[in-house]
């Protein structure tokens, strides 16, 4: 007998049709004597639309009222999975994350989980093998017990943190693919499916655009060692079956392929700073008001300045952020003394992945070369020990992400 999380991502509960197959689902590891606690995200296309609201009504908007507004589609969900799971017998409750609670920080909108208080739903697991049903996404600020959610896709983060809490056995993720793959199987048709990948590559695989799994979901379970596996909810199997892709330490694959994935991401913004003083102190200066308003800063390049008076500073922000971007840097202007601000949103960051990167040279030239034989010109260019990401026109993300992958040899046969 095991303790599982089972998590349903937003195309798994989409209707109430798909609710009623997930609920079976998590009748047939209950049935085999499991103690289960399932994680729902909200109904697909439904934080969509919520955040959609929030930006016709403010576009640059007050972050906690952001997340109360958003918290709500899982919480519907796990209302209706609840009533599915009783339905079909088997005792179900579900407990909101301000109810638990799941203590986050006060960072609205892109919350860290510090603490899940469990013991209540541990021992209903234990004593009445009653099943808990978690909202996904939400938590608690220790501010004014405000709602916070965990920044998008931040459901499977939710799962992982209740699994590490109630030292669960495994996190299953069910999505709306049967694995990870080696990229996007929706872009490229060719991907092919991983039995299994290390925490380190699919952390930097999320990190970079692989949205299969949240990347805080990843760091959490490299920490709390949670065995988490991705699996679909359209097949007929279940995660006791284990028919999908398991994360693991590095040590449990035995062939370390060069590079082992490609992602891209659209949710990019390239803002570049014209005629900025060139002094010591001015990244800093850039850089540090961005922090205060919790906006990170991806890939940076500084121009060297031809006569040392004046450069260009280039970099990276999440599209989400750029809007509050811009404006902590134009309310900045008379500090830093810069010319004129530039922003471009048709942009797309493509990068490959791999640990055997560590050990061989040479990764990187090729990527540049493949991007050159397709005419494709790099605007920023950033890497890792793992991990060359580079910075390209949006229009040419398929045609740069297909050519790398062939590059690679990742095509399946
Ligand atoms: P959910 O709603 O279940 O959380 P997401 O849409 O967040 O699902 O994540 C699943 C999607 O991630 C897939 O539909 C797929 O298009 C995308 N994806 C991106 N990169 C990969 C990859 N390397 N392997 C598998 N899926 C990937
Ligand atoms: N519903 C949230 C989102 O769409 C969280 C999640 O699905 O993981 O981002
Ligand atoms: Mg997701």
């Amino acid at each position: 007998m095991a303790r599982i999380v089972m998590k349903f991502g937003g195309t798994s509960v989409a209707d109430v049709d798909r609710i009623r197959a997930a609920a079976q689902k998590v009748k047939q590891e209950w049935e085999a004597g499991h103690e289960v606690a399932v994680v729902v995200s909200a109904m697909a296309g439904v934080t969509n639309q919520l955040v959609g609201y929030v930006e016709s009504i403010a576009p640059l908007y007050d972050a906690r009222e952001y997340d109360v507004v958003v918290a709500s589609g899982e919480q519907v969900t796990s209302g209706l999975m609840a009533l599915a799971l009783q339905q079909a017998g088997v005792p179900a409750r579900s407990w909101q994350g301000w109810q638990l609670p799941i203590m986050t920080d006060d960072t609205h909108a892109k919350a860290r989980i510090n603490n899940i208080e469990c013991a209540e739903v541990r021992r209903r697991m234990a004593d009445t093998r009653e099943v808990a049903v978690v909202p996904g996404f939400q938590g608690l600020s220790p501010v004014n017990a405000r709602v916070t959610t965990l920044g998008r896709g931040g459901s499977d983060t939710s799962a992982v943190a209740l699994a590490a809490a109630l030292e669960a056995d495994r996190c299953d993720i069910y999505t709306d693919v049967d694995g990870v793959y080696t990229t996007d199987p929706r872009i490229v048709s060719k991907a092919k499916k991983v039995s299994r990948i290390s925490y380190e590559e699919m952390l930097e695989l999320a990190s970079v655009g692989a949205k299969v799994l949240q990347t805080r979901s990843v760091e959490m379970a490299m920490k709390h060692k949670v065995r988490v596996q991705v699996l679909s909810s359209f097949d007929a199997a279940v995660g006791s079956d284990l028919p999908g892709t398991l994360v693991v330490d590095e040590d449990e694959i035995l062939e370390q392929a060069l590079v082992s994935g490609i992602a891209y991401s659209r949710d990019e913004a390239k803002v570049t700073l014209l005629g900025v003083p060139d002094r010591p102190g001015v990244a800093a200066s850039i850089f540090g008001p961005l922090t205060r308003a919790a906006i990170n800063v991806d890939m940076i390049v500084q121009n060297i300045s031809e006569d040392g008076s004046v450069t260009d500073m280039t970099f990276t922000v999440s599209k989400t952020d750029l809007a509050r971007a811009v404006k902590v840097l134009e309310e900045a202007k008379g500090t830093l003394g810069y010319e004129r601000l530039v922003q471009d949103t048709n942009v797309v960051k493509v990068s490959v992945v791999g640990v055997g990167m560590r050990s061989h040279a040479g990764v990187a030239q090729s990527m540049f070369q493949t991007l050159a034989d397709k005419g494709i010109n790099i605007l920023v260019i950033s890497t890792s020990e793992i991990k060359v990401s580079v910075l390209i026109a949006a229009e040419y993300a398929e045609l740069a992400v297909r050519a790398l992958h062939t590059t690679y040899g990742l095509d399946a046969a």
